[in-house]
């Protein structure tokens, strides 16, 4: 294993968070915030790299204020970010409603539901800044769902027993992006922003300890050229892809965090992957991800595997009592809606079992046969009816007649680039938003609290801090980008760029990707433990080596050549992959949707607070030290004071 230092021994990490009350440090820290002059704002360029939820934000709104904004986006429209693709809906703590919802039960129950991983100070601000979100999101435009009377719809989701979660159909994710674009492209219009579409970044230029700028690919005509900048954010999206079949565009990656980690950015609990409970199950070696139904289907679907293991009968000739709605059984106080990691764990478990169902005997059922009798099709039509139709789609299945199918698939990455309160990562200029970062979630999301962090990120902290940090520099000038920084940094992406083409193997990038998966699935997924964990370590290992002989990219680098795109892509996921198993041997406790399963008590994960009430976070060494040399362990300690640490009981 390559650890060079155990926690305690690294020096010690400043998290920047305000001192004293949690609840009142984001008002404290916003009043204390320095401001640049309007006059003075376009003299300052800042590279926003993401058009997401919370890039697209963020540019929208720094560009509003006024600042030179460059947009950085490999798709080819902002409108098409991964944050489309979120179904179900966005949480906010308005108080307002009849079930005693509060600010500090939104708290209380983000915290408890990332096992205590999280910083409470900053799940304040995210409950505190929830509230304007809903407004400044409908105000843009977007449609949310209504009541009979016209105020803002609400329902339930994991982990919770109030409903906060605002929604728009299952459309949640494309309605938000679509308001977000939208603002986006008005500062496009006004010259705030320039966009650059088809554009990739492939590193970040770090000098004098800053952030000077980034190189990007156009992926187009394959030109390698240098964007200097005053700040740089990153708004790149999570990592969950790495294991190949996952519930996130084909397209999601981590080269921008990896390429910032490889500069010195830190990283925090990469090994913390949330598996949502409710992926389609894989049906086909050859399929290229799984599907998402989303959780919000929990309100009304009821989970249930057979009785009997391997009972291969049709769902509908299952009568009541050979049914075992094992999540109902195991935990009555939250029954369906227990937070992902208990509900994932639940079902890898009686699929292990022997009681998985459906032709590969790797799934469970989620049924609406109840909510049909009691509440009928209208209803469910009302509430759900695109994610019905969706279904119907990928399996063929009528899910208002048959149960539906689902299966834990690899879905929302908890871990990133570390950050201070600030959003501001270790490397100064350089700051993080949206899924990108680690903040917010600790070791489990929240089901519905991730477009709330992406939108919060990039509306509301990312437009105070990253001015913040501008109005510090002094009228420093534009970086130059003939500086040898930038001419070292361009040269290191063409360089790569060449290597990955000449290569000459014959297997595809695609199938280094999958067998990455298959190993991360086997050994680093729902549960994992010692053993498997040093196993996959080893195969990971050796899947890099073979990478760098075996892998084959035809045609050149000066044209569209998507092969390239994704070989660079999968060498840095496989780069990635042996950190996270790194981090989660490290981590010797069970938390959230980190369970090593030395680590259990009755079945639920074992945390211990009195070695691993922090953060990892994790810096690479240069290449060139011995193998046991190669990662630098820092643990972040964390405090509590409004939440108490408690036993994670839903039950
Ligand atoms: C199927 C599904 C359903 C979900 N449903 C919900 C839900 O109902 N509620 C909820 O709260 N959350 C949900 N989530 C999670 C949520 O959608 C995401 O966490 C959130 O949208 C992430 O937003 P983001 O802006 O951080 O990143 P993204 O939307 O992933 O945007 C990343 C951006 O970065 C760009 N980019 C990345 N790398 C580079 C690079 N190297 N160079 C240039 N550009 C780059 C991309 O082009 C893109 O513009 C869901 C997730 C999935 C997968």
């Amino acid at each position: 294993m390559r650890i060079r230092q155990k926690h305690g021994k690294a020096p010690a990490i400043n998290s920047n968070i305000p001192p004293g009350d949690p609840a009142t440090a984001w008002d404290r820290r916003r009043a204390e915030y320095r401001l640049v002059s309007p006059l003075k704002r376009h003299d300052y360029r800042i590279v926003v790299v993401g058009t997401g939820l919370a890039g697209g934000a963020a540019a929208a709104a720094l560009g509003e204020l006024g600042y030179d904004v460059q947009a950085i986006t490999y798709h080819d429209a902002p409108r098409r970010a991964h944050s489309v693709a979120a179904q179900g809906g966005i949480n906010a703590a308005r108080e307002g409603a009849l079930d005693a919802d509060s600010l500090t039960r939104f708290v209380k129950d983000t915290v408890k539901g990332g096992d205590f991983r999280a910083r409470e100070a900053e799940v304040f601000r995210l409950g505190q800044e929830s509230m304007r979100v809903i407004d400044h999101l409908n105000a843009l435009g977007t449609p949310f769902a209504r009541e009979y009377g016209g105020t803002l719809a609400t329902r339930s989701f994991g982990g919770v027993q109030v409903s906060r979660t605002f929604y728009s159909r299952g459309q949640t994710g494309q309605q938000l992006q679509i308001a977000t674009a939208g603002a986006l492209l008005r500062q496009v219009n006004r010259g705030t922003v320039t966009l650059h579409p088809r554009t990739e970044l492939l590193d970040l230029v770090v000098e004098d300890g800053r952030a000077q700028g980034v190189i990007v690919r156009n992926l187009v005509d394959g030109t390698v050229s240098a964007i200097p900048a005053h700040a740089v954010v990153l708004a790149t999206g999570g990592y969950g892809s790495v294991f190949y079949y996952s519930t996130l565009a084909i397209s999601s990656n981590a080269t921008a965090a990896w390429r910032a980690h490889r500069r010195g950015a830190w990283l925090a609990n990469p090994s913390f992957v949330q598996f949502h409970p409710t992926a389609l199950p894989v049906s086909s070696p050859w399929q290229s991800k799984t599907t998402l139904m989303s959780e919000s289907l929990r309100n009304d679907g009821r989970i249930w595997v057979p009785k009997k293991a391997n009972d291969s009968r049709d769902p509908l000739q299952i009568p009541e009592s050979e049914r075992d709605y094992y999540l109902e059984r195991k935990y009555p106080a939250f029954g369906n809606l227990t937070p992902r990691d208990i509900a994932s764990r639940a079902g890898s478990e009686r699929i292990r079992s022997g009681y998985g169902v459906g032709p590969m005997k790797n799934s469970v059922y989620l049924d609406f046969s109840a909510a049909m009798k009691t509440k009928g099709k209208p209803y469910l039509a009302e509430q759900y009816g695109n994610l019905f139709q969706m279904y119907q789609s990928a399996t063929g299945e009528d899910p208002y007649a048959v149960p539906m199918r689902i299966a834990p698939g690899a879905h929302f990455t908890m871990g990133g680039l570390w950050t201070d309160y600030d959003l501001m990562s270790n490397i100064e200029g350089l700051f993080v938003g949206g899924e990108a970062g680690f903040t917010y979630h600790g070791a489990n999301r929240l089901g519905a609290n991730s477009l709330l962090s992406a939108a919060v990120d990039g509306w509301f902290v990312l437009p105070l801090s990253v001015p913040n940090y501008l109005a510090g520099l002094s009228d420093q000038s534009l970086p130059d980008r003939h500086h040898h920084a930038f001419v070292a940094a361009t040269r290191n992406v063409e360089d790569r760029v060449r290597k990955l083409l000449s290569v000459g193997g014959n297997a595809p990038p695609e199938q280094f990707h999958r067998e990455l998966g298959d190993i991360l699935y086997a050994g680093v997924g729902v549960e994992r433990n010692e053993a498997s964990l040093r196993e996959s370590l080893d195969s990971v290992i050796r899947l890099q080596g073979r990478f760098w002989r075996e892998v084959s990219v035809p045609g050149g680098r000066h044209h569209v050549n998507q092969t390239l795109e994704r070989a660079s892509r999968v060498a840095d996921f496989l780069e990635l992959a042996e950190l996270m198993i790194v981090d989660a041997l490290h981590r010797e406790e069970s938390c959230g949707a980190h369970f090593r399963s030395e680590y259990q008590s009755d079945g639920e994960a074992l945390r211990d607070d009195e070695h691993w009430s922090s953060v990892s976070v994790w810096e690479s060494m240069s290449d060139s030290l011995p193998e046991r040399a190669r990662f630098l362990a820092r643990q972040e300690p964390l405090e509590f004071s409004v939440v108490e640490p408690e036993i994670r009981s839903y039950r």
